[in-house]
């Protein structure tokens, strides 16, 4: 994978919902060397690790770059990375954050703060956001040229937009009655 891809693997993991190891299979299922490699504890340990990072996207959605800055450096030291270069099939040799000794823990840990690690030195703290749709806190990375990057998906601006038309339109219909 591209090292500037693990900055989505981060975000993907706040917005995952762990609740059991079949829940963190399915998040690593694109990668089955590590799916088949998941133990007891794994799950809780990436569910702590899951906590930080919500915490890092939030400081970075407040634009408090600083403090997106201290929690990452605290996670850097925590989970370091061993880097590899690895090539699956000899043609396209590549940056790996861990040999495959590294436990699942390691790898998807490692593999976040240094995605993040990367965003934050090309695009600065504060590019992670967080959805403001109804009912939606998903995390999203924003490289948008001014930042202006509101919801997590179409899905969720879709709805959004759906939900202003409608509110315009009844205020328009009140407006026009009250004129009558
Ligand atoms: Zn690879
Ligand atoms: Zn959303």
């Amino acid at each position: 994978m591209d090292i500037a891809a693990y900055a989505q693997t981060a975000v993907d993991l706040v917005n995952a919902r762990l609740g059991s190891d079949d829940d963190l299979r399915a998040y690593l299922a694109p990668r089955s060397w590590l799916t088949e490699r998941v133990r007891a504890g794994d799950l809780a340990e990436i569910q702590e690790f899951r906590a930080r990072l919500g915490e890092m996207a939030d400081a970075s959605a407040a634009g408090d770059g600083p403090a997106a800055v201290a929690s990452l450096n605290e996670l850097l030291v925590k989970h370091p990375i061993r880097p590899v270069i690895s090539g699956h099939d000899e043609s396209s040799w590549h940056l790996h954050v861990h040999d495959k000794t590294g436990s699942v823990v390691e790898t998807v840990c490692a593999e976040a703060c240094f995605g993040l690690a990367m965003l934050v030195a090309e695009h600065g703290p504060t590019r992670i956001g967080r959805c403001a749709a109804t009912d939606c806190d998903n995390a999203f990375i924003d490289t948008s040229v001014n930042r202006s990057r509101r919801f997590c998906s179409t899905r969720c601006s879709t709805r959004m937009n759906v939900a202003a038309l409608r509110r315009r339109k009844q205020a328009a219909k009140l407006a026009a009655g009250q004129t009558d």
